[in-house]
């Protein structure tokens, strides 16, 4: 049996054999810490049916453990000197295909098409690149991937703001974004120390489950999320004051505002965290 990927000594092994140096602009912070790594499996609740997809391997620490639990396993990488090295250490694991693309340029709903057959069942699970956390949420999201959830790895402060409610100072037009989606939860905070090289921010997993039905009915989209951005352009004026300034013609559309926002019974000097 060979030892785990996610212990320091065998990362070390791993990285000195292929004289690989971390990219701090592809967010690379590999996880050492098979503990952590289980745990963070286990809140995505796969069974020998499952289907995983992961967002950037590395050296494949998480991989190695969603292969063990999930029936296949779809891994998108964007550095291409990983590859080699993926391909040495996911070796015992026949269910594990890695692509290598920029998972925002990806067709990730043609490739699920392609390589999940046999899973009805599919969940993300990644130690996401920090650098882009919330672009690659709202791609996963946005394009409605026949997907039960996300449970990722970010920067504690991006989670606290996903999963806020409503009244605390983090909630905001993010936190409405991925709850429109989903039941957002935090569900582990993450120390410095397992990941290598350390990063400088804390960590947080969350746990994203998507809704059958969206918490509210919106006939249009688009329009929804931006009345819901502006209304937090800037945090300490009121909604009415937001909306008029951010929304076209706000300025001339006052009152249309105004009795739209009386209709639906939200006082107009209220704040849109309220
Ligand atoms: N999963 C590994 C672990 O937990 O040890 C590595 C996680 S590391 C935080 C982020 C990984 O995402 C790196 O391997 C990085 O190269 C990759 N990555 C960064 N940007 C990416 C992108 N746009 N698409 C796909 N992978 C990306």
């Amino acid at each position: 049996m060979h030892k785990d990927i996610a212990t320091p000594v065998r990362t070390k092994e791993i990285l000195d054999k292929y004289g690989f140096s971390f990219k701090k602009s592809l967010g690379q912070n590999f996880l050492i810490d098979t503990n952590i790594l289980n745990r963070i499996v286990d809140h995505a609740e796969l069974t020998d049916h499952s289907g995983a997809i992961e967002i950037g391997p590395g050296i494949g620490a998480l991989t190695e453990q969603l292969a063990k639990r999930a029936e296949k396993v779809v891994a998108f990488e964007i550095d291409q000197r990983l590859l080699p090295i993926l391909e040495d250490t996911l070796s015992p694991y026949p269910n594990v295909k890695v692509i290598h693309s920029d998972v925002l340029k990806a067709d990730v709903q043609a490739v699920m098409k392609q390589e999940f057959n046999e899973q009805e069942d599919v969940m993300v699970v990644a130690n996401l690149p920090y650098y882009v956390t919330t672009p690659i949420l709202m791609k996963l999201l946005e394009e409605r991937l026949p997907i039960r959830g996300i449970v990722c790895m970010l920067q504690k402060e991006v989670g606290d703001r996903i999963s806020a409610k409503p009244g605390t100072k983090e909630y905001g037009s993010l936190s409405i974004a991925v709850q429109y989606y989903t039941k957002a939860e935090t569900v582990m905070i993450v120390p410095k120390t397992v990941f290598m090289p350390q990063p400088n921010v804390d960590s947080a997993v969350i746990r994203l489950t998507l809704h059958d039905e969206p918490p509210v009915k919106v006939k249009d989209e688009d329009f929804f999320f931006r009345v819901t951005r502006s209304s937090f352009a800037q945090r300490r004026k009121t909604i009415l004051n937001n909306l008029t300034s951010q929304l076209p013609d706000g300025k001339q559309k006052k009152e249309s505002i105004q009795a739209a926002l009386q209709q639906a019974g939200v006082e107009e000097s209220r704040r849109g965290e309220t």
